[in-house]
């Protein structure tokens, strides 16, 4: 039997960051098995992130552990492999210029909801006391580094002032701290009405997106400005889009826009929801243009520009049978499920969420054929250095 209309409590902004987290656990539309094209992108991306280590000011005389921060870690092996690819690079580093390399610590943080527990159970072993940090590295499936998670938004301070040589963060910018009030208030023009994301909204609503982007990017860079050590570096990527106007999301407008979108619609229409349940409920991403991003630290002002560019990462979907449509309309679903179903379970429940993402599937099945290369992913990639004040 089909579940009753949803009368959830719609969830706040207030409680955006206490729940968002991408799916957790090990199952069909968990984010560890939705997580491979991610990993694809930033392995397209490598020799950028190396670029950027090549800039971070080394400490010869290797009293303090050298810190890397992965933000908005989530709960994949893709934060291990990268924290692993940074340490390594460091530790040679090291190495080329005749010294011992230092200690490690790396901290993996994401919102407090997030599933830690899969993360830590990832994590390879640390080797036992006694075996020196040479040893360690040496050793094939061992950490060289010392590991903690440290929960919150990446949107405020985490860590002491001058604590970190440097942050990463990769596909999680584009999650903004609230979905902008103007958005969910009826009576205001910037009401998404109809919709549950700003791709083809009307541009009012677009704009809001783009400010509250422009506002959480600011208070981004505003903490990690405190938390930096001189001569610190930092590798951020996020969804970004080519077209300068923001109702053109680019893949993130396709992912959400299209076959989610109608899957709400068949829910109003079939009477499983109200519209104004639908209308209630909006994705909290924005992929920024170049643009918008630049503008953002160009005005805070302190960090210097290496590299600022929108770069091609490809299709979010990956599938073994790209002419198999059902696999493909499986994958869009499962890929949607595993960023968004945390989200659209709160709004209305977990049976009528199922139903959304059947719909979904049907839906992206019947367009199997284009969806692979329609839904193409472009990054913002940034490689930023600390400047003294
Ligand atoms: N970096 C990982 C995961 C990206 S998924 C990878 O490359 O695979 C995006 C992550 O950003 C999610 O785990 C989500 O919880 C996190 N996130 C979103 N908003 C955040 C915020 N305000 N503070 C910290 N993490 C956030």
């Amino acid at each position: 039997m089909l579940p009753a209309m949803g009368d959830n409590v719609v969830v706040s902004n207030m409680e955006l960051e206490k729940l968002l987290s991408m799916k957790g656990g090990r199952g069909e539309a968990s984010y560890v098995n939705n997580s491979q094209a991610q990993a694809m992108h930033a392995k397209s991306m490598l020799h950028l992130l190396k670029e950027t280590l090549d800039r971070v000011e080394v400490d010869a005389s290797r009293e303090m552990p050298f810190v890397v921060v992965d933000l908005g870690c989530s709960c994949g092996i893709n934060t291990i492999n990268v924290v692993d690819v940074m340490i390594k690079h460091i530790t040679k580093r090291y190495e080329g210029l005749g010294l011992d390399p230092p200690e490690f610590t790396a901290f993996f943080s994401d919102l407090p909801s997030n599933d830690f527990n899969t993360l830590f159970q990832l994590l390879p072993p640390m080797p036992n006391y006694g075996v020196s940090m040479e040893e360690c590295l040496a050793a094939k499936n061992h950490r060289s580094y010392f590991a903690a998670g440290v929960p919150g938004s990446f949107y405020r301070r985490l860590f002491p002032a001058r604590s970190i040589n440097v942050f990463h963060s990769a596909f999680s910018l584009h999650w903004l701290s609230q979905v902008p009030e103007a958005v969910t208030e009826k009576r205001s023009s910037a009401y998404n009405k109809g919709r549950v994301f700003i791709h083809g909204a009307n541009e009012i609503t677009a704009i809001a997106y783009k400010k509250q982007f422009q506002s959480d990017l600011a208070a981004f860079l505003r903490s990690r400005s405190v938390e930096m050590k001189r001569g610190g570096s930092m590798f951020l990527v996020c969804l970004g889009r080519t077209s300068v106007d923001p109702t053109d999301q680019g893949g993130a407008g396709l992912l959400f826009g299209t076959h989610f979108q109608d899957a709400w619609d068949d829910l109003v229409l079939q009477g499983l929801i109200s519209s104004e349940k639908r209308d209630s409920f909006n994705i909290p991403v924005y992929a920024p243009s170049l643009q918008d991003f630049k503008e953002v630290v160009e005005g805070d002002g302190s960090f210097a520009i290496h590299k600022l560019e929108v770069f091609k990462g490809g299709s979010p979907l990956v599938v073994d049978q790209p002419d198999n449509a059902s696999q493909v309309g499986k994958a869009l679903a499962n890929t949607c499920r595993s960023v968004s179903g945390v989200l659209v379970d709160a709004h209305i429940g977990e049976d009528l969420s199922h139903e959304l993402f059947l719909r979904v599937e049907h839906r992206a099945t019947c367009h199997g054929k284009d969806l692979l290369e329609q839904l193409q992913f472009y990054h913002i990639v940034a490689s930023l250095s600390f400047l003294q004040s």
